[in-house]
């Protein structure tokens, strides 16, 4: 059995005992390498991040001082190719080390996901679509550029999308809009719910490179590195959430920001290539529900068992009803860890249908999943663990936000799946 890990645990130098992986490497046949850097993620976030998050959380405040412990341990550039000094994680990988993140504390995974975007889907992600030559020399000379920035100067990207519109959900060209000038572009919008705004270094904008007169469409989408501190943009609106409060997703606006040509984070037509042939591209977002899952299961047994820290040593696993109870959340567990493994692992260009249709069950299965089981946990363990003195209420609160996020929410996983297992590409009943 994989999940029964919380008593179990390896000690680390600084003498605390360190939670098992949530996917143990020889079971889930991972190489050394990727065991390696998984390790580090969850050592960080067991160590350091879990005792960070609950001020993080009751002040909705930006986990700056994680990010400064991310780029020391080399995970803002998880990603990023080892010729240009990053760790040179496929997607697999980063996958399973944002779920051990996510573990500890969901606004650092969260965030630290926008962030490793720009990463993977200017890196492994664009080495696995289609340039020509010139493109491809051009784009490898522009990222080196903003690599470069991550690995060496800690810098923070993030990716606000959002709009309130139908953009996110791919049904729209985005309204935030480029416009061609010499040497660049002038980009005016708005982006909501746009986590890191204030706190990142450049933002990692969507939006449709647009010429006077001509007509928006989702073909000519850009994916654009705005310096925050660029001249027009400004982070306006406040911030009070139910969960994932130390994501800091506020209102950003932008108003004639010029960027120059080496801003884009993808050449031209890249992202809706991508957007059409590499799916799992929208499925980032669940690791860190994966790892909330984890943690509602792991604060369960250890509290029933009388081992929560902070709280009287009284056991109350000889209930029936309790072990019940857990042993539903842990098939839950695992059935989460199983579609999910299998869909990160399968993620590629050009999946086929019943991979495209594993990848949506796969998220809505983290997404709701998840809050199923941090709500199963608040029941179980009773009042007392749902305190804010304790992890658990955080965990329940921050595990309801999956499901809302675009494009995938779990609304869309299932209208997708349902239209998608029902009509072939083209068919109609008209
Ligand atoms: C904590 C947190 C952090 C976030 N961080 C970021 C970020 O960094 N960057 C970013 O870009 N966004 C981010 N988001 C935004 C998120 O992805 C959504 O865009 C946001 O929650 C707004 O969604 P809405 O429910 O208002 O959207 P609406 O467009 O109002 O949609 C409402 C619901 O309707 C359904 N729906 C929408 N379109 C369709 C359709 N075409 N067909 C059928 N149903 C549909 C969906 O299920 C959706 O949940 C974040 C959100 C949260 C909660």
């Amino acid at each position: 059995m994989m999940t029964v890990q919380v008593s179990r645990g390896m000690t680390a130098a600084d003498g605390i005992s360190l939670d098992a992986p949530i996917f143990d490497p020889t079971a889930f046949r991972l190489s050394d390498e990727q065991a390696a850097i998984i390790a580090t993620a969850r050592e960080l976030g067991q160590a350091v991040f879990a005792g960070r998050a609950a001020d993080y959380d009751r002040e909705a405040k930006f986990p700056t001082e994680n990010y400064k412990d991310l780029h020391r341990a080399g995970l803002l550039g998880i990603a990023i190719p080892k010729r240009h000094g990053g760790l040179g994680a496929g997607y697999q990988t980063y996958a399973l080390a944002a779920a051990e993140i996510g573990r500890y504390c969901g606004a650092t995974a969260l965030t630290w996901n926008m962030h490793v975007c720009s990463t993977l889907w200017s890196g492994p992600l664009a080495d696995d679509l289609d340039m020509d030559a010139g493109t491809r020399a051009e784009h490898e000379r522009r990222r080196a550029m903003h690599y470069r920035r991550i690995v060496d100067d800690g810098a923070v990207y993030s990716q606000p999308f959002s709009e309130g519109g139908a953009a996110a959900a791919g049904g729209a060209a985005f309204g935030t809009e480029a416009r061609p000038v010499e040497g660049g572009w002038l980009v005016n919008g708005k982006k909501i719910f746009a986590s890191l705004s204030g706190h990142a270094d450049y933002y990692g904008v969507l939006c449709t490179e647009i010429a006077e007169g001509e007509k928006a469409s989702r073909r000519n989408t850009l994916y654009l590195a705005l310096p925050a501190k660029a001249e027009g943009v400004s982070v306006v609106g406040d911030w009070d959430p139910l969960g994932m409060r130390g994501t800091v997703s506020r209102t950003l606006l932008f108003k004639d920001v010029f960027v120059p040509e080496d801003a884009a984070l993808m050449p031209r037509g890249v992202y809706f290539q991508a957007a059409m042939r590499w799916p799992h591209m929208f499925l980032t977002l669940s690791p860190t529900y994966v790892g909330l899952a984890q943690a509602a299961y792991d604060f369960t047994v250890r509290y029933l068992r009388g081992e929560m820290p902070g709280t009287p040593p009284v056991k109350r696993r000889m209930y029936p009803t309790k072990q019940i109870a857990v042993a539903q959340m842990q098939i839950k567990l695992e059935q989460i860890k199983a579609i999910w493994f299998q869909a990160v692992t399968e993620a590629h260009s050009n999946p086929a249908k019943e991979q495209v249709l594993r990848a949506y069950a796969a998220q809505y299965s983290v997404m709701e999943g998840a809050n199923e089981i941090a709500t199963l946990a608040i029941r179980t363990c009773g009042g007392q663990a749902m305190l804010k003195s304790l992890a658990l209420e955080r965990i329940y609160r921050d595990s309801r936000c999956g499901s809302l996020m675009l494009p995938w929410t779990a609304e869309l996983c299932l209208d997708r799946i349902g239209r998608e297992a029902l009509y072939e590409n083209g068919e109609s009943d008209d």
